[in-house]
């Protein structure tokens, strides 16, 4: 099956490709559906006087530690990605690297030895035998 890819062109865009090529599971994960960001760590900073407290991602381990005052609003976030996640030292992202990560989940997803891919039959066609009960 042949997929298309964004329209746009250029060094920037294959330079990202690969970088998405080479990204680990969760990482990918994340940067395609988001983070699944748990509460982690919670507390209140006498010195500074306000409310703190730092969420995980339960896929990657990147972190964010988030400041509020008194009445709840965040004051600051400070994220801390997990090594890996991040291009290094190449800028923000292209436009159309969302649809670059996307493409490259389905393709992950729908490769012959993914465990997605044979979820995801539909119809139950799925050509492997069942085990008898
Ligand atoms: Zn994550």
């Amino acid at each position: 099956m042949a997929y298309r890819r964004p329209r746009t062109k250029g060094a920037d865009l294959r330079a990202f490709e690969s970088f998405a090529a080479d990204l680990k599971p969760e990482f990918l994960q994340c940067r395609d559906t988001m983070h699944h960001r748990e509460r982690y760590h919670t507390g209140w900073d006498e010195k500074a006087k306000c409310l703190f407290r730092v969420l995980r991602c339960s896929v990657c381990g990147s972190e964010w530690e988030q400041r509020c005052d008194r009445n709840g609003y965040i004051v600051s976030t400070t994220p801390r990605y997990a090594p890996g996640y991040l291009r290094e030292g190449q800028g923000r992202a292209p436009v159309g690297a969302r649809a670059i990560l996307r493409l490259e989940q389905f393709e992950r997803d729908m490769s012959p030895v993914s465990p997605q891919a044979t979820k995801a039959k539909p119809n139950g066609n799925s050509k492997r035998k069942r085990k008898a009960a």
